[in-house]
């Protein structure tokens, strides 16, 4: 009976927040200056709030000092982006986030462009994604959860080159940029969506599926090709009784029937979303050491 080999997010994640803090100590150490993260959130969504206060803590866990800006769900668009000017201007700090999604009457679109390139830890700035798509240019920063989904695949020693890639998903923030990642990467792409026919024939043929459609359980065990890696991006609540909650987290993917014919496969959770945190602490390393090293 074939198992396939589960790939340790939270395991790998730990790995680069040992790395990262290991920087931020030679840079504290050499140059007296450490990185800086402003993590911006409006309004009090409760999972915003959990995901905000996680990117803090990870900071504070590899000495990244996080600038903190809570701002109350009215703030007008004007006010939001005057804060953003004034975090650009900042020598502190060297990366901004801005928790999404904002309230209704604020334009995501026009937020995100507000903030300084070299300062675009989450990679969405329009430049940056462009520069990823382009042959030859390097973005300034790449979007943290398909950047934390290629590092999990070569840190399992999975080389990308030449493999048929299939991903799941077109969104601007995991399916278009790792789509985009993997083709530099020099795998050939397909993107499959939710207008494509034939969804399980294209997924078959992959030695890389990458799902990130948030569609509890929808590629099934026999839509794998054996031996294929696959990374399960989707974090899809589902009803169960038998928690405390009354839900549990599933992925995109049938993880016990992907387990008997995959390679390797992420687990949901404690696959891809450890991931995502890891690699804002890596971009606001990188971010800062451009800036503090020059
Ligand atoms: P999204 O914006 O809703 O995008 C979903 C994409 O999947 C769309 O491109 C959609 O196609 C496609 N899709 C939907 N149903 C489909 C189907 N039945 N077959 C094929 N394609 C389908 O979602 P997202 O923000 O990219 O997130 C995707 C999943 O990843 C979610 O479960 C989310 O919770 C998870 N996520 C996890 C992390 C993390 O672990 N750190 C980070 C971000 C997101 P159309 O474009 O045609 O509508």
């Amino acid at each position: 009976d074939h198992k396939a080999t589960i790939i340790d997010g939270k395991a790998i994640a730990q790995t680069i927040r040992s790395e990262v803090a290991v920087e931020v100590r030679h840079l504290s150490e050499t140059y007296g200056k450490v990185p800086g993260l402003a993590v911006v959130i409006v309004g009090n969504r409760k999972d915003s709030q959990s995901y905000v206060n996680m990117k803090r803590k990870a900071c504070a866990e590899v000495g990244i000092k996080s600038v903190d800006v809570d701002l109350p769900e009215e703030v007008s668009e004007s006010e939001l982006i005057s804060k953003i000017h004034e975090l650009n201007a900042n020598p502190d700090v060297h990366g901004i986030l801005v928790q999404l999604p904002l309230p209704k009457h604020i334009n995501e679109e026009k937020i995100l462009s507000e903030i300084s390139l070299d300062k675009d830890v989450d990679g969405f700035h329009p430049l940056n994604i462009g520069k990823l798509a382009m042959k030859g240019r390097d973005p300034l920063f790449v979007p943290c959860t398909p950047k934390g989904c290629l590092e999990l695949l070569s840190r399992s020693g999975i080389s990308v080159k030449g493999k048929n890639a299939v991903v799941v998903g077109r969104s601007n923030i995991v399916g278009l940029p790792v789509s985009l990642l993997l083709l530099k990467e020099d795998a050939t792409v397909t993107i499959v969506h939710s207008r494509t026919k034939e969804q399980e024939s294209i997924i078959r043929n992959a030695d890389i599926v990458i799902a990130a459609a948030g569609q509890a359980m929808m590629i099934k065990g026999s839509w794998i090709k054996p031996g294929a890696a696959v990374i399960d991006v989707g974090t899809n609540a589902v009803d169960d009784s038998t928690k405390k909650s009354g839900y549990r987290l599933v992925g995109d993917v049938d993880f016990q029937e992907a387990c008997n014919v995959a390679g390797w496969i992420t687990p949901v959770p404690g696959g891809v979303g450890p991931m995502t945190v890891a690699m804002l602490l890596k971009n606001t390393l990188d971010g800062a050491k451009r800036v503090i090293e020059k």
